[in-house]
């Protein structure tokens, strides 16, 4: 995918700040340190992650993510869990159906995503993600 890393970052954080419950009515972050928001402490990664995959099936672009952000974020535990994750904390799980729009914008592509969504409640029936400092 030929984008830059700030123009990927741009889509994306118009697609997921705009609607994120942590936004203030100024339309700032809402977090008291914004900058332990997952989605963005590793947005490097995530974008990586993203640009290293070129497919029309979703799910191998969320493999990815999953493989380059999860394996190298300071939340995942040993075994594999990730209490950020069952507690819908991250805002990069909580909102990854809109990082998937934002691939597709990114990208061009249109992707099947009712395995996604068949996967976990749709986005706007999840609990507020209770990121903590
Ligand atoms: S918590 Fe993350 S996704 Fe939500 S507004 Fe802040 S930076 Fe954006
Ligand atoms: S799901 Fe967990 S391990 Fe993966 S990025 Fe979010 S907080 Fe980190």
């Amino acid at each position: 995918m030929n984008r830059s890393l700030a123009e990927l970052e741009a889509i994306i954080r118009n697609r997921v700040c705009k609607v994120c419950t942590e936004r203030t009515v100024d339309g700032e972050c809402g977090l008291e340190d914004p900058s332990i928001c997952a989605l963005f402490r590793l947005f490097p990664q995530v974008a990586e992650a993203i640009q290293s995959v070129d497919s029309n099936d979703i799910t191998e672009y969320i493999n990815s993510i999953r493989l380059r952000v999860c394996t190298v974020c300071s939340d995942l535990e040993p075994d594999g869990s990730c209490a950020q994750r069952q507690q819908v904390r991250c805002a990069l799980d909580a909102y990854l159906i809109l990082v998937v729009d934002a691939i597709e914008e990114a990208t061009g592509k249109t992707f099947n995503k009712s395995n996604i969504l068949s996967a976990g409640a749709p986005i706007e029936l999840r609990p507020k993600p209770q990121i903590q400092l």
